[in-house]
């Protein structure tokens, strides 16, 4: 297969945990005689210190003319200034949009080995396998009006509004029904809607597309108590489907139950589909650009390294390819290679690169 792959480093640990992820695809292309065109772009803040727009159009062609698209992460102290006019996050925020990607699946499976890297005792986390579906392109990251204003006391006031459309809940529902169909039958849907309007639609519409799937469990959480169960009882969970800002939250305290942030992969897939009709997703790990260990070349890449697993899967069809590197990172972990965010104490860790070697070996 030849396929097209738009790789955006973007900043902080992301172009370290990139380079990793690109050996890896590259490995795999001479494995199972694959050809993969990669062409890297800006994005972020490097975008906005190269060309002052953090998504520039030669970065939106690239990606809109490629099969999918491999992100590492974008923002940073440099950037962060909140009187500035751009912001890394438009550029990520502002692809998402563009690429219609309205679905994030973050799939939530402690490695058996690690179990004990993550805060929560064993015996809680033993048999957790979620998938947590994050509403990508509604919600109160994009709703209007938003806008920073004086106040009738002459006092800076400022607002977002949370904004869902029935259409907007029921597409990234159906999805959620659809994938809970093909596991173990269970939709746990999360809002806020003992406060929220948004949300009493969302709990309103989740409720009659439910109607359509009785084999179907359907659980409602408010929020607040969600992020509670998830600890409590992590492994009575299937499918989490919620909205942008929840599940933003919820699946950085999901990454725990994992050990780490720098495990956790996701894809994000929307309507559009690239010349394999399939669907041109962005592919990512869940977490952030972690400036505090950027340029130090010891980041986790295994949350990068298995987005590029899911992008073979979903993207690109490549089915044994994908589960190839996730057998590798198993092995690897079960041999008892750490980078430093999962290692005991104790344990001496390995580099981003050193890490990546060994998950190339065991392919
Ligand atoms: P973060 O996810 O970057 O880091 C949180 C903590 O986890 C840090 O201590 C970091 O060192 C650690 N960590 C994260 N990834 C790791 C990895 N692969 N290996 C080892 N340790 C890892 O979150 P933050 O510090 O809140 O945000 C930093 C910047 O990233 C901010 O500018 C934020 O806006 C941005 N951000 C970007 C994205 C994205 O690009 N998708 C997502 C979240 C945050």
């Amino acid at each position: 297969m030849k396929a097209k792959i738009t790789l955006l480093p973007g900043d902080g640990i992301g172009p370290e945990i990139i380079v990793a992820s690109e050996k890896i695809l590259k490995r795999i292309s001479e494995k199972f005689g694959h050809e993969f065109e990669m062409d890297s772009q800006h994005i972020g803040g490097i975008a906005i210190d190269e060309t002052g727009n953090p998504l520039p159009d030669e970065t939106l062609d690239s990606c809109k003319k490629s099969d999918a698209v491999l992100l590492g992460a974008v923002g940073g102290p440099k950037w962060d200034d909140p009187n500035a006019s751009v912001r890394p996050e438009q550029g990520l925020l502002g692809l998402r949009k563009e690429l219609g990607l309205f679905a994030n699946l973050r799939p939530v499976q402690p490695h058996p080995q690690l179990l004990g890297a993550s805060p929560l005792k064993e015996s809680y986390l033993e048999g957790t396998d979620m998938l947590i579906l994050r509403e990508l392109t509604g919600g109160v990251y994009f709703g209007q009006p938003r806008e920073k204003r004086i106040n009738a006391n002459g006092e800076e006031e400022a607002l977002d509004t949370m904004i869902y459309s029935e259409s907007e809940v029921f597409r990234i529902a159906k999805l959620a029904f659809d994938i809970a169909g093909t596991r173990r039958k269970k939709v746990t849907s999360v809002d806020k809607a003992n406060v929220l309007e948004s949300s009493r639609l969302w709990r309103k519409t989740v409720a009659k597309l439910a109607e359509d799937y009785p084999e179907i469990e359907l659980e409602n959480l408010l929020v607040d108590a969600a992020t509670m169960h998830l600890l409590s009882r992590p492994r009575d969970f299937d499918v989490m489907v919620t909205m942008n800002l929840f599940g933003d939250i919820i699946t950085d305290e999901a990454s725990m139950l994992t050990g780490s942030m720098g495990n956790m992969p996701s894809a994000a897939l929307g309507e559009g589909l690239n010349s394999f009709g399939k669907p041109r997703g962005m592919y990512e790990p869940i977490h952030g650009s972690a400036p505090d260990i950027a340029g130090q070349g010891i980041a986790n890449p295994i949350g990068m390294i298995l987005s590029a697993a899911m992008m073979l899967r979903h993207s690109l069809g490549l089915s044994s390819e994908a589960e190839a590197i996730e057998k590798a990172v198993d092995a690897v972990l079960n041999a008892g290679h750490r980078t430093s965010d999962i290692a005991k104490e104790g344990e001496s860790p390995l580099g981003t690169m050193e890490m990546a070697e060994k998950i190339i070996s065991a392919l």
